[in-house]
C-alpha cells in the first residue's frame, strides 16, 4: 500500500513538474504570438501603404484626406481671406487645410501633428470665420496666455477664464458668450473649469442653445488618456461636452498620439465618428544620436563642451537635463569654460525665467541649460542641437524635447546620451505613474536600439514604429547614427551571464538583503563575489558598461525586475529575480542581446552635415580599444578558463567592440 503512494507520488510529482515546463512553453508562445501580432499589423499597414502609393489609388484616411484638400466649399474663399489678411500667412500647412474644412463642414475632426507643425490655426482660423464662439479647452495657462498674446497682436478677440480671473471679467465673459452682437471668437478654458464650475456649465448650455457656441476644440488631447504622456485627470471627465452639446462640432489636437491613446481619447470625449488626420512624424531634417554617457562628470562636460565650440560654434541650442541641480551645475562648468549657457527649470522666478528666454532668443545665450520645463511655448526656429544628458522618461517626450531641434526644416543634431544609471534615477521619479515604468522602458530600448516589435538598426524606424507609423529605413537618408555605422549587429548570447546573476541575486535574497543595481554590478564584476559565497560564478572579463548593458536588457527582456523601497526621503530600486527567469529552467532557452560587431576598423560615426571634429576622440578610442584587446589576449592566455569557452571568448569580443560604438 505504502509503496503504490509513494510511486502515485512520485508520479506526480513528475505530472506536475511536466506541467510547469509546458506553462513556461505556453507563456513563451503566448508572447511570442503576441510579439508576431504587432508585427503583422506594421507589416500591413507597410504593404497597404506602398500599394496605395503604387496603384496611384488612395483609400480611407488618404482618400479622406484628399476629398477636404479642396478651396471650393461655401466658406473656402473666406478661409482664404482670413488666412491672409488676418492671419498674415502665405498658406497652408499640410493637411491645415483639410482639418479646417471637417470642421467648418460640421463634423467632429482629431488632428495629430508633431509640435510646432501649425495645429492652433485649425481652430483659430474656422473660428474667425464662424458665428458664435469657440470654446478652447487647453491645459496650461501658459500655452493660453502664449495664444492670446498672439492672438491679440493678430486683432482677433479671444479670451481666457480661470481660477484667477477677477469677477468682472468672469460676468464680461459670460454676458458675451450670450450675446449676438458679440466679438468674442475664442475662449480659452482649463479642463478643471468645466470640470469644477457649475456657473460656467449653465452658460455654456444657455449660449449652446442660443446657437453661440459653435465649436469645441480640445488641444493636447492626449491628455485624456492614462497611456499619453501627461495624464491630466479634469480631461477624462471632458467627455459631458459631446454629450450636452452634440452640435457643436469637437476638433480634437495633439503632437504625440499612438492608435491607442487616441481611439482612447475619442472614447472618454464622447465622440462617436469622426475623422482623423494624421500628419508624419518624420522629421526628415533631424540627425538621431545615441552616446554612451563618459563615466566621470569632468569628462562628460568636456564632451560636450568639445561638441558645442567645434560642431555647434556660435549655433543655438538647448541641454535638457533630469533635474534643477543637474541643469545648474552643467550651466556652471559650461560657463566656466567660457560657454554662454543659461538655466530654466520650474523653481526659478518668472522673470529669471523669461529672461533666460529672452537672451536665447536673441542669441546672447547660446545654450538654454533646461529641463523639462523648458517645452510648451519655445518655438525658436534656428535651434541646431538638442543634447539629452539624461534620457527622457518617455519616447513620447523624447520627441517633444528633441523636436524643437530645426524648426526651420534646416538640418540640426538630437544627440542622446544613454547612461545606466539614469534608468533608476528615472524608475523611481516615475514609481506613482501608472504606465511609467514601462514608457521608461521605451525609452531604454531605444537607447538599445530595439523597439517593441524589433531589433533595428535606424532610429527613425524605431520612433516610427512607437508611434505606429510605418517607416522605411531607406528613407532615412543617413540621417541617424545607426544608419552611418558600417558596422553590423550580431547576437551575443547572454543567457549564462542570467543564470550568473540569478545566482547573485538568489544568494543576495537568502542572507535578506537587497542589491542596487550599482552594487548588483559590483559583485558580478567580483568585489564581494567570495563573500557572496557564490563560488561558480565567474566575473565576466567584460567591461562595465557591457555588464550594465547586459542587465539592463534583462530588465527590459523582464529576466530580472527592479524592485521599489520607499523610505521617508527617496525611493529606491533594488534589482530582483524576474517573471521571465523562470524560463530558463528550459534547457533550450537562449536568450539573446544586439550588440555591434566592427568590421575593419572603427566606423566613421558622424553627423553628415558636419565636418568630423571627433577624429579626436575617435582616435583616443582606438588606442583605449587596442589597448584593452592586448589586456584581453594577456587575461586569455592567463587564464585556462577562458580559454576553453571559445564561445564566450567570440561573445566577449563582440561586446568590447559595441562599447566603442561611439
Ligand atoms: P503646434 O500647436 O502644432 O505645436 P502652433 O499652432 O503653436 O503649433 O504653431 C507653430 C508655429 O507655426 C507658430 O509660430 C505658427 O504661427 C506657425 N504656423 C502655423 N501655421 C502656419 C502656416 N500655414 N504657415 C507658416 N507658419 C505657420
Ligand atoms: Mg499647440
Ligand atoms: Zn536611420
Amino acid at each position: 500500500m505504502a509503496t503504490t503512494l509513494s510511486v502515485l507520488q512520485e508520479e506526480l510529482a513528475s505530472v506536475d513538474s511536466e506541467l510547469q515546463a509546458v506553462e513556461l512553453q505556453v507563456q513563451e508562445l503566448l508572447e511570442r504570438q503576441q510579439e508576431l501580432l504587432k508585427k503583422k499589423t506594421v507589416l500591413a499597414k507597410k504593404i497597404k501603404q506602398f500599394s496605395d502609393t503604387e496603384s496611384g489609388s488612395s483609400k480611407n484616411t488618404e482618400s479622406a484626406a484628399e476629398s477636404w484638400n479642396k478651396e471650393d466649399f461655401p466658406w473656402s474663399t473666406k478661409v482664404r481671406d482670413m488666412l491672409q489678411s488676418n492671419f498674415k500667412l502665405p498658406r497652408f500647412r499640410p493637411l491645415q487645410l483639410e482639418t479646417i474644412n471637417v470642421t467648418m463642414a460640421g463634423k467632429d475632426v482629431f488632428l495629430v501633428m508633431p509640435t510646432g507643425g501649425g495645429k492652433s490655426l485649425c481652430y483659430q482660423l474656422p473660428a474667425v470665420c464662424s458665428g458664435g464662439f469657440t470654446l478652447v479647452i487647453c491645459p496650461l495657462i501658459s500655452l493660453m496666455e502664449d495664444q492670446l498674446m498672439m492672438l491679440e497682436q493678430l486683432e482677433v478677440s479671444a479670451t481666457l477664464l480661470n481660477a484667477s480671473s477677477s469677477k468682472e471679467h468672469v460676468k464680461w465673459v459670460h454676458a458675451e458668450m450670450l450675446s449676438h452682437s458679440s466679438q468674442l471668437k475664442l475662449i480659452y478654458v482649463t479642463p478643471e473649469k468645466i470640470a469644477k464650475s457649475k456657473m460656467f456649465m449653465s452658460k455654456l448650455e444657455k449660449a449652446y442653445q442660443a446657437g453661440r457656441l459653435s465649436r469645441i476644440a480640445v488641444d493636447e488631447v492626449h491628455c485624456c488618456s492614462q497611456w499619453g504622456h501627461d495624464f491630466r485627470p479634469d480631461y477624462k471627465l471632458l467627455g459631458i461636452l459631446k454629450r450636452q452639446f452634440p452640435n457643436a462640432s469637437l476638433i480634437g489636437l495633439t503632437a504625440t498620439a499612438t492608435s491607442h491613446v487616441l481611439c482612447d481619447a475619442q472614447k472618454i470625449l464622447c465622440v462617436q465618428k469622426c475623422i482623423t488626420f494624421t500628419a508624419s512624424f518624420n522629421r526628415p531634417n533631424l540627425y538621431y544620436e545615441v552616446r554612451e554617457k563618459p563615466s566621470t562628470a569632468q569628462d562628460f562636460i568636456e564632451d560636450i563642451v568639445k561638441l558645442i565650440n567645434r560642431r555647434y560654434k556660435g549655433l543655438s541650442g538647448i541641454i535638457y537635463c533630469f533635474s534643477q541641480k543637474d541643469a545648474e551645475q552643467v550651466t556652471m562648468s559650461l560657463q566656466k569654460l567660457g560657454i554662454k549657457a543659461g538655466t530654466y527649470h520650474a523653481n526659478m522666478e518668472p522673470k529669471d525665467k523669461s529672461k533666460v528666454h529672452k537672451h536665447w532668443s536673441a542669441n546672447e545665450i547660446q545654450v538654454v541649460v533646461a529641463t523639462v520645463a523648458f517645452g510648451m511655448g519655445i518655438d525658436k526656429p534656428d535651434v541646431r542641437f538638442v543634447i539629452h544628458h539624461s534620457m527622457s522618461k518617455s519616447m513620447e517626450n523624447y520627441y517633444q524635447e528633441s523636436g524643437r531641434a530645426g524648426r526651420d526644416d534646416q538640418k540640426a543634431d538630437c544627440i542622446l546620451y544613454y547612461g545606466f544609471g539614469d534608468i533608476f534615477r528615472i524608475s523611481t521619479m516615475v514609481v506613482m505613474e501608472n504606465v511609467g515604468q514601462q514608457k521608461l522602458y521605451d525609452m531604454v530600448s531605444y537607447c538599445h536600439s530595439m523597439s517593441r516589435i524589433c531589433v533595428c538598426r535606424c532610429r527613425r524606424v524605431l520612433i516610427a514604429h512607437h508611434f505606429d507609423e510605418a517607416w522605411d529605413s531607406a528613407n532615412c537618408n543617413k540621417m541617424c547614427d545607426n544608419c552611418c555605422r558600417e558596422e553590423s549587429f550580431e547576437n551575443m548570447n547572454v543567457t549564462g551571464h542570467c543564470q550568473d546573476l540569478i545566482k547573485i541575486l538568489k544568494q543576495v535574497d537568502h542572507m535578506k538583503e537587497k542589491f542596487t543595481p550599482l552594487k548588483l554590478t559590483d559583485a558580478w564584476l567580483g568585489k564581494g563575489l567570495s563573500k557572496l559565497g557564490v563560488r561558480d560564478v565567474v566575473a565576466p572579463k567584460l567591461p562595465r558598461e557591457v555588464l550594465e548593458r547586459i542587465i539592463a536588457h534583462l530588465i527590459l527582456q523582464q529576466y530580472l525586475k527592479e524592485d521599489f523601497s520607499f523610505t521617508a526621503f527617496a525611493t529606491i530600486s533594488y534589482v530582483k529575480i524576474g517573471p521571465r527567469a523562470d524560463l530558463l529552467k528550459n534547457k533550450g532557452h537562449v536568450i539573446n542581446m544586439q550588440v555591434i560587431t566592427r568590421k575593419n576598423s572603427i566606423a566613421k560615426v558622424r553627423s553628415p552635415q558636419l565636418s568630423s571634429p571627433e577624429s579626436l576622440i575617435r582616435k583616443k578610442m582606438e588606442v583605449t580599444c587596442k589597448k584593452q584587446q592586448n589586456e584581453r589576449k594577456r587575461t586569455h592566455s592567463k587564464n585556462p578558463t577562458q580559454a576553453k569557452k571559445s564561445k564566450t571568448a567570440i561573445n566577449e569580443e563582440e561586446s568590447e567592440l559595441m562599447i566603442i560604438e561611439d
